[in-house]
């Protein structure tokens, strides 16, 4: 089922191809990333997050529910079916207009995404670009992105449903219930993070295009007129979030879109970018989509989708400002960001410096000797620490080689129970970044943990 051969290898610049590779075997051996079905060849551009990256993954998505929804009062939250009424995706445009331009190299094979020629390289010699191989480029034709599947047993065309392609249009379709449910007054938002399913010519580089992703979406619902302030508010919003979680701001930036870059409805779009090995690559749209989504809605549902407002005394279809962020493509910028080389005595090791709240792992638990009751306590430790968040415990090897494994997968703080701790019940706490080592008295443990995550 691996379509590799199809799929034409992505631009990386030579200096940082190196650099992904190393990212990608320790996702592999760290147990963060793992090919879909390798045992079975691999499934192309699928991929299973494992013990530890399923916990990176899981904090990112928190962290911005925690931002998003917990601690604002404006914003709620949904979580939508995959499958909806294919009308929807009729409404929302996606039947007609969800397609990206495809050409064929008539020599090697290999497809590529007409707009994106410039990146393209050629399937016979990867150091060449599309067409170099002396084959002929079909002429461009449009493709859908969106999966099908049947709903029922009879596979006709009738019951043909799409698996969705985003998340926004669950946000739409759900306004007048949330608007009724919620008791809500404009402005106000729906947020709803889950998976998402693109067709995609060429996916690739690693998490970044994939054909199953997990979005991370909100539609901010404003009164027309002051949806320009609100773009703004979100775009900064955005943008920050990403620092605030520990993204070096020389990696990121808000990019403007041209104005022929804009959807037809859109009164203004920018992406959040992120500098990737591969180069400056989105990774995540805010867009003033105007009134057009619950427009379309209204006219092919025929249900009145407008707001009243109680205090300007009239009736109007609100605006909406959208930030649509992906779950997988944040985790890879987070990996890539926090992973690092340097030298600590005298050997290289490799670190994830990945802020507090989204290390897989907040604390690590060694005993230095197998013996001495010291494994005991170490355990007496831990059972202390694991009902508040994910902690490890490991008694192999040197206490050296034991902080360099904590260290590859990002772990903030290594506790090591030794001779001392037996006598005066003080443990030794092992800072990733610093490499420094400070002694707390055991029962000081839980509480500052947790004051240094929260406060992270
Ligand atoms: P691109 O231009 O990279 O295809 P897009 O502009 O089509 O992305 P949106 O439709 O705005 O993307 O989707 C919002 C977010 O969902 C993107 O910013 C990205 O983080 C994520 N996303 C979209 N497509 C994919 C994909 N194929 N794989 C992983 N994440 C994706």
């Amino acid at each position: 089922m691996t379509d590799e051969a199809t799929e034409a290898p992505q631009a990386a610049p030579a200096h940082d191809a190196g650099r992904m590779e190393r990212i990608v075997n320790l996702a592999k051996r760290r147990g963060l990333v793992f090919q879909s079905s390798e045992i079975y060849g691999g499934l192309s551009s699928c991929w299973d997050y494992g013990p530890v990256g399923v916990e990176l993954k899981r904090n990112v998505k928190d962290a911005w529910w925690r931002e998003m929804v917990w601690s604002r009062g404006d914003i709620v939250g949904l979580d939508c079916s995959i499958l909806m009424h294919p009308r929807v995706w009729e409404a929302s445009g996606h039947v007609a207009g969800f397609t990206d331009p495809l050409v064929d190299c008539k020599k090697c094979k290999v497809r590529f995404r007409a707009d994106h020629l410039a990146e393209a390289r050629c399937g016979l010699t990867p150091t060449r670009r599309a067409g170099d191989c002396g084959g002929e480029l079909t002429e461009a034709r449009q493709f859908n992105l969106m999966f099908k599947t049947f709903m029922g047993p009879v596979e006709e065309d009738a019951n043909v449903v799409f698996m969705r392609p985003e998340t926004a249009q669950g946000m739409f379709v759900n306004f007048a219930n949330v608007l009724d449910t919620a008791r809500r007054k404009l402005p106000f938002g729906i947020a709803q993070t889950g998976k998402s399913f693109r067709n995609e010519i060429t996916p690739g580089n690693f998490l970044f295009r994939t054909r199953e992703f997990e979005q991370m979406e909100m539609e901010f619902f404003v009164k027309p007129g002051e949806d320009m302030k609100w773009y703004e508010y979100w775009k900064q919003e955005r943008y920050e979030w990403y620092l605030r979680l520990g993204i070096k701001p020389e990696n990121l930036r808000l990019r403007e879109h041209a104005s022929d870059e804009l959807a037809h409805y859109a009164k203004g779009c920018a992406d959040v970018e992120y500098r990737f090995p591969f180069g400056w690559s989105e990774l995540e749209g805010i867009a003033n989509r105007a009134d057009f989504d619950l427009k379309q809605h209204t006219q092919f549902s025929g249900k009145d989708l407008s707001y009243f407002d109680e205090e300007a005394r009239e009736r109007y279809v609100p605006y909406v400002i959208e930030p649509a962020a992906g779950a997988d493509r944040a985790t890879l910028a987070f990996l890539v960001d926090a992973y690092d080389e340097d030298e600590v005595e005298g050997e290289t090791r490799a670190v994830l410096r990945l802020h507090p709240r989204l290390a897989p792992v907040k604390a690590a638990v060694f005993p230095l000797m197998r013996k001495a009751g010291q494994p005991e306590k170490a355990h007496e430790i831990l059972t202390r620490l694991r009902p508040h968040f994910p902690v490890q415990y490991d008694q192999a090897g040197s206490i050296g080689r034991r902080y360099r494994r904590q260290d590859e997968i990002g772990t903030p703080w290594g506790v090591t129970v030794d001779h001392q701790t037996m006598e005066d019940g003080t443990v030794t706490v092992r800072d990733r970044d610093k490499t420094t080592q400070e002694r707390i008295h055991e029962s000081e443990l839980l509480p500052e943990l947790l004051r240094r995550i929260a406060g992270a």
